[in-house]
């Protein structure tokens, strides 16, 4: 009965220091998560959609504010707040952000240019 209960074969598991990196669930830097992505591209969609609704409205929102009261006062009146409007709904589209590239969708620099495209990255306004 010389029974040595030296090698015991379950080890602990001693490798609990190790960092735990999963090489699956590394994405690239610019990809982020769909759903976000997606939400991001509705925002811009949205926002410009209330800019070009804006200009569009000009000419039915001038006569009606013709036929309410032709005076040059209230026109004036109406035309400030049009063009109030139209610049706070410009300016929220400006602002929204490309989800691809995180610059700004439809401003370079100084240039603010309403295309169907990002202005950095080409993402297209319909992308989801
Ligand atoms: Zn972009």
């Amino acid at each position: 009965m010389n029974s040595d209960g030296g090698g015991s074969p379950t080890r602990p598991a001693v490798s609990d220091d190790q960092p735990v990196t999963d090489p699956a669930v590394c994405s690239l830097p610019n990809q982020a998560d769909p759903v976000a992505f997606k939400q991001a591209m509705d925002l811009i969609r949205r926002r410009r959609k209330y800019f070009f609704a804006t200009i569009i409205l000009y000419m039915p929102l001038m006569w009606v504010a013709n036929r309410i009261s032709p005076t040059f006062r209230s026109m004036a009146i109406t035309f400030s707040v049009w063009v109030v409007v139209l610049f706070i709904t410009a300016l929220y589209s400006a602002l929204a952000r490309c989800p691809r590239c995180g610059h700004y969708f439809h401003m370079n620099g100084m240039s603010l240019l309403y295309l169907r495209r990002c202005l950095h990255c080409q993402n297209h306004i319909n992308a989801s």
